[in-house]
Formats: C-alpha cells, structure tokens, sequence
C-alpha cells in the first residue's frame, strides 16, 4: 500500500464510476465555477449553439473528469472520454473527432501531454469545427477542408501554465478548481457512505474530511479503506473511533499528511536548513518526481501555509516546524 493521491491508483478505483455526481446538483462545492458554468450553458442551448470550449485546471482528483460528465449531462449530450497521451497521432484525434455528433462534449484528460502534431489538428477542430487533411507530397499536396460537428472540448490539467499559449487561447471558458473545505468534503463522504450503503456517524465523516487533504478522490479511498477496518475490528459501523483508528494505521496524520508529505517537509527542515530550496534538487533528495511534488503535495502544504514558494525556491515555514515537533530557529536570512 503505498500513498493514495496519485494517478497510479486509478486502476485500483473500479467503483469510483458509481460515486461520481451525474448533475450539477449532486457536484458538491467548487459553487463559483457551477454558478458560472449553468448561465453558459442555458444560454447555449436558448441558442442551440455547442457551449464555448472549457478548460479545467486542479490538481489531481478534485472533479475535472467528473465535471465534464455533469457538463454534458445538463446540455443534454454525449461524453466523449479520452487523454492526452492515449492521443497518439494525428489521425487518432481526427477519427475521435469525425465521430462525434453535434453538441457533443469531448473531454480530454492531461490535455498538456498532447504532441505538438495533435495539438495543431485541434486549433481549426475548435476555432472553425473544421479538420484540415494534406493529401499527398511534396509538390503535389493538396489541403481538403472537412466539416466537423458543432462540439465542446473540455480539457483538464493540473497547471494551466502547461498549455502553450495558442491552445490555451482556444478556450472561452477557464476555470480553477479549488481544494474542498472540510465541510465540502464531509459532505461528500456523507454520500458516498449512502451510495455504497455503509452507515458513518457524522463525526467520523467529518475526521475522514478533516483528513482528506481537500480532494475527494482521497475521502472516497479513505471512506472505502476505513469501511475495510470497520468491517474486521467491528460490525462494518464507522464511529470516530474506527474512524481514528483506520488513519492512524494508515499513517495519515490528524491534518491529513502522509508519510510523503512529511519525508517534503523533513527534508527541506533538515537537509536544507528549512530552504529554500529548488523544486528539482527537492525531487532528487526525496525520490518523488517534480512534477509530482508541484501537482500533488504542494497545493495542500501552500494552503496549511506550511510551505512558502519564493524565487529562489521553497521554503519550510514556522507552521511546519511546529507540526512536526522540530524547534524552530530563524535563519539570518529572514
Ligand atoms: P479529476 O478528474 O480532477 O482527477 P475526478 O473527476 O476523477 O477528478 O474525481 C475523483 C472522484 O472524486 C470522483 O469519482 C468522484 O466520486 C469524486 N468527486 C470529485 N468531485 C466531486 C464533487 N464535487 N462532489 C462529489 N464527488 C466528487
């Protein structure tokens, strides 16, 4: 058992299909981008035209994937689903892409991960709903035009900044996804305990939330391995104190760090005097990819204010030390 955030899981998840919300109504939190995104949709389909192209930024499993389903769902259209790297030529995209229907809603997962070949078929698929084919070469190519159906891409990445600038440009709705609050997060356990029918008291819910480092892909695992301890210690109830039990043996301490995020902190406190430190040589001392460090760990550790990103890299803050237990020493730099 390793951690239980990255996208190495999903293989593991083969029932997190059941609890994915269907409609806007069920999609709990993130209110400001559901707000927004119901008045362009009504006002798409008054107009009977696609709903503009959507891109969706977050870190891994706070509801991109299942937002473009609640998206398609409430215009009344078909979901599409693929990803970035599954994409490999530009004939693939071009057959996704030839059979779709009008209004269909497109999602394409770690849409940063396209090659460039790929990308470049995309830009007329979503300016003009238009494909351009080159037959034959060198002297005697020739372009045909071929006409696309009306449809809506939606694309997710973690960080919108790994778009180049002409895709990004393409798209006329942009939006954040934020980490859940607690109470967001409760709730959302509180369904999916209903869902797969396991009676939680509202107190373990809302420990299970507290420590779920704001992401709902981590409660439902949580939910579901804390399920596992209730059923072989108890009688399948979850109470606070399973609940308790269940985290603490997975080693996910009261704010919701795993033994991941501790070994970031420990190293930065320990081996670079608290930093700063780059993200690179951070990466080589812990063992964990870079990207995996910005995309995963670092959202939640910025937002507990643990950690502090300046220009000559991350720094451990006070808050840190004193989560972890170490004394904490102004260095003369502050
Ligand atoms: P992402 O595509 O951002 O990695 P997913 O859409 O796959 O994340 O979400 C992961 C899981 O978390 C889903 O299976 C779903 O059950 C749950 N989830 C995500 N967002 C919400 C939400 N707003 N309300 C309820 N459950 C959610």
């Amino acid at each position: 058992e390793g951690r239980l955030t990255g996208r190495e899981y999903r293989k593991d998840d083969f029932d997190e299909a059941g609890l994915r919300p269907r409609v806007m109504d069920e999609y709990i939190g993130q209110e400001k981008v559901k707000e927004n995104l119901q008045v362009f949709i009504q006002a798409a389909k008054k107009r009977r035209e696609a709903l503009d192209h959507v891109l969706l930024y977050g870190p891994p499993g706070l509801g991109k994937t299942t937002l473009a389903g609640v998206i398609a769902s409430e215009l009344g259209a078909n979901l599409r689903v693929t990803s970035g790297p599954a994409i490999e030529r530009p004939g693939d995209l071009a057959a996704i892409l030839t059979n779709l229907g009008d209004y269909d809603v497109l999602f394409i997962d770690e849409i940063h991960r396209l090659n460039r070949s790929v990308e470049e078929i995309l830009y007329p698929a979503m300016e003009d709903f238009a494909l351009d084919i080159v037959i034959g070469k060198g002297p005697s190519a020739r372009s045909i035009r071929i006409d696309l159906p009306r449809f809506t891409l939606v694309g997710a990445t973690t960080r919108a900044g790994l778009l180049t600038s002409p895709l990004r440009d393409r798209f006329g709705i942009v939006n954040r996804l934020e980490l859940y609050t607690p109470d967001e997060l409760r709730r959302i356990v509180e369904r999916s305990a209903s869902i797969l029918g396991i009676t939680i008291d509202p107190d373990a819910a809302t420990e299970i939330a507290k420590r779920s480092r704001g992401t709902p892909r981590i409660a439902n695992r949580l939910l579901k391995r804390i399920r596992d301890f209730a059923q072989i210690h108890g009688d399948g109830h979850i109470d606070l104190k399973v609940a308790r039990y269940g985290l603490n043996a997975l080693d996910i301490d009261e704010l919701g760090l795993d033994s991941v995020d501790r070994n970031v902190l420990l190293s930065i406190i320990q081996k670079f005097d608290g930093g700063p430190v780059g993200l690179d040589t951070l990466a080589a001392t812990t063992g964990e990819e870079a990207d995996t460090i910005e995309d995963v760990y670092e959202p939640y550790l910025l937002q507990l204010g643990f950690l502090q990103k300046t220009p000559r890299g991350r720094k451990a803050t006070r808050l840190a030390y004193e989560h972890l237990g170490i004394p904490y020493m102004t260095g003369d730099d502050d």
